[in-house]
């Protein structure tokens, strides 16, 4: 029986990502933080129904120490590192937090991997945030990198050591340029899910208006299901390298509003409000991945269309809220 190691098991990759392991029939375990509210840490997994199926032990990717104890008491084949504070905007009030848990975290969890003499293969999650300022205007493997935030320059480090771990220590160590995805299970502070989460409360009269900032900004949004599959197709290969996963398709908010509010048969320029308050320090305009290696080697595609993806975060919003 394979095991897996999942860092950041109670995001919202993580949950996908046990889902996914479980049914190829892994051994699950999940590094979760000390929190005083465990139903939380939770949550994502009882949502897919793997909650009892997974093992969770304590640890922090600040903590070198409980990294350690884990992986020598686990002993996984593979190590998904998705642990991160992952949220931009959040990097500029909390720059410090940010790059010890999503720069440092990474170094913490290769070193202990390393000092341990494990075979584990690793499997980093890097971001397209890592692009910023492009400098092409298709994204792939070998587009130098402009980081925009606190948040991606720690992603880079993270990234770079990931390279280099591999390149100096022969690890099977890959790292994965995700672009952005989501899902029903996205953390409410990101811009489509308070979108569809907007777009539910007005639908059930709960809200008339949606605050957001900039509606321009462009982004290549894919479904995180299909996702973290290319996390595992990674690890399978016989050799490790880094890979840009992306749908190829990139749409601004404004454009993302248009169809979710169009799904619930709502016109969104009679309840979005732009506030500049939500306004980036420093803004990624425009992200579009050219995914070619990923399905060529990995035979690798998206499955989910974003008006698939908004319908569905759209639904699942409109049932919680019910619900309550
Ligand atoms: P989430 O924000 O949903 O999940 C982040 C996870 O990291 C949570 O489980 C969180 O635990 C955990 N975490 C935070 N701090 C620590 C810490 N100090 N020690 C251990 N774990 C910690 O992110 P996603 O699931 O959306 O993303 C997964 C990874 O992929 C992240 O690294 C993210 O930056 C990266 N990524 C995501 C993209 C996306 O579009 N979703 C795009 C590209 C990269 P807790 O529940 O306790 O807060
Ligand atoms: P990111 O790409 O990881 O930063 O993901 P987000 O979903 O947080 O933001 C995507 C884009 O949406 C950025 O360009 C933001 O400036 C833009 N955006 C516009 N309004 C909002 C908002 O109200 N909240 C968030 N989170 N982003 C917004």
């Amino acid at each position: 029986m394979k095991t897996a190691l999942i860092t950041g098991i109670s995001g919202q990759d993580g949950a996908y990502l046990s889902q996914l392991l479980l049914q190829k029939g892994y051994r699950v375990v999940g590094l979760v933080r000390r929190s005083s509210n465990q139903e939380k840490a939770s949550e994502r997994l009882r949502w897919l129904g793997v909650e009892k199926d997974v093992e969770l032990m304590d640890g922090d990717l600040t903590d070198l120490s409980s990294l350690i104890r884990v992986l020598a008491k686990v002993q996984p084949g593979e190590v998904y590192n998705l642990g991160a504070q992952s949220f931009v905007a959040l990097s500029w009030q909390q720059p410090i937090l940010t790059g010890e848990v999503t720069g440092m975290g990474a170094f913490n969890m290769l070193e202990a991997i390393r000092l341990l003499a494990l075979k584990s293969r690793f499997y980093q999650a890097s971001s397209s945030e890592m692009y910023g300022l492009i400098q092409a205007p298709l994204q792939n493997e070998t587009t130098p990198f402009y980081p925009r935030s606190p948040y991606a320059v720690a992603k880079l480090a993270a990234h770079w050591i990931t390279v280099n771990y591999r390149e100096s220590f022969a690890m099977h160590a890959s790292s994965g340029i995700l672009f952005n995805h989501e899902s029903p299970l996205r953390g409410i502070e990101f811009v489509t899910r308070k979108i569809t989460d907007g777009v539910a409360r007005i639908k059930l009269g709960l809200a008339t208006h949606l605050e957001l900032g900039n509606l321009e900004a462009a982004r290549d949004w894919g479904h995180a299901r299909d996702y973290v599959k290319a996390m595992w197709l990674m690890m399978q290969q016989e050799s490790p390298r880094d890979y840009v996963v992306a749908t190829g398709r990139s749409v601004t908010i404004r454009a993302f509003c248009e169809i979710a509010f169009g799904h619930a048969g709502l016109n969104y320029q009679n309840h979005v409000r732009v506030n500049p308050a939500f306004f980036r320090l420093a803004e990624v305009d425009c992200l579009k991945g050219d995914a070619t290696k990923a399905r060529e080697r990995l035979g690798w595609a998206p499955e989910t269309t974003l008006e698939e993806l908004a319908a569905e975060m759209v639904e699942a919003d409109l049932r919680r809220l019910a619900q309550k």
